[in-house]
């Protein structure tokens, strides 16, 4: 084993199980905030909706001051990447594509989510691209099941798969300095996992890492700046810009989309661990 699989957190089945209860909790703050997205709703009332629905289940909003960030969740409009903060100014308009992220914790762990969706009637081109990011997340996600299921997987093999999703749907800028992470008793932990690269390389995928996948893509350039808030990304050229996340764990005989309401079954089929109930 290698330094850097030395650090990364291995979690039991019993332990996995409990980051699904987790994962459960953000899948359903994640759908509050769908219904609620509209024309003339505030990113704050957003967050509002989240927080609720997070508490109600007896969890906590693990963004919540989270290296002094103010609230529950990241709400990212249009040319933000990701990291928006909410906000009672901020009103969404018809034609706005908005991120919305979101963390909770449960009996101490962790699960994390992301989903791109547009307000009202928006353009196709953007919803387009809001597919094609979580079309790379599942293609990134599949790939580290299959090398856990092989026995031959290695971390970059899910920025390959990614990478190559994206590469192939179009023109779009993958952005860089922002990418998925290990996850468990803390939100962020080793490896990080690049949106992009070369296969083959890295830490070996095993059974018991718990990774969040977080591709993130624009209409143009992938290059970003960070505002003087401090948190907020946005794009350097003002394209708009998609971000979606799952939080799945491995298993020896496939993975477990920890905050997918189905587990990743319907997008993964026989990759998913027979364990999931
Ligand atoms: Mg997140
Ligand atoms: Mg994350």
């Amino acid at each position: 084993m290698g330094r850097n699989e030395q650090s990364i957190q291995l979690k039991t089945l019993e332990q996995i199980e409990l980051m699904r209860a987790a994962g459960l909790v953000v899948a359903a703050a994640l759908d509050a905030m769908r219904d609620a997205v509209a024309p003339g709703v505030s990113t704050a009332d957003l967050d509002a909706v989240a927080e609720k629905v997070i508490r109600d289940a007896g969890a906590v909003p693990s963004f919540k001051g989270y290296h002094g960030f103010p609230a529950s969740i990241c709400a990212s409009v249009n040319e933000q990447v990701v990291h928006g903060i909410p906000s009672t100014d901020q009103i969404l308009r018809e034609g706005d594509l908005i991120s919305l992220d979101c963390g909770a914790i449960l009996e101490g762990w962790h699960g994390d989510s992301a989903i791109t969706v547009g307000v009202g009637e928006t353009d196709p081109a953007l919803l387009r691209m809001a597919e094609v990011a979580e079309d790379a997340m599942w293609a990134g996600i599949a790939a580290a099941a299959r090398g856990v299921a092989n026995g031959r997987g290695r971390l970059t093999d899910i920025s390959f798969n990614i990478e190559k999703v994206v590469r192939r749907a179009g023109r779009y800028g993958i952005v860089d300095g922002y990418g998925g992470h290990g996850i468990g008793t803390e939100m962020h932990q080793d490896p990080h996992v690049l949106n992009h690269g070369k296969p083959g390389r890295g830490v070996r995928v095993i059974a018991g890492m718990a990774l969040a996948i977080e591709p993130m893509i624009t209409m143009g350039s992938p290059r970003t700046v960070e505002l003087d808030d401090g948190w907020t990304v946005v794009t350097r050229d003002g394209s708009r810009a998609a971000h979606v996340e799952h939080t799945m764990a491995l298993l020896d005989d496939g993975v477990w989309v920890t905050t997918a309401h189905d587990g990743g079954r319907g997008r993964l089929g026989d990759l998913v661990t027979a364990r999931q109930p």
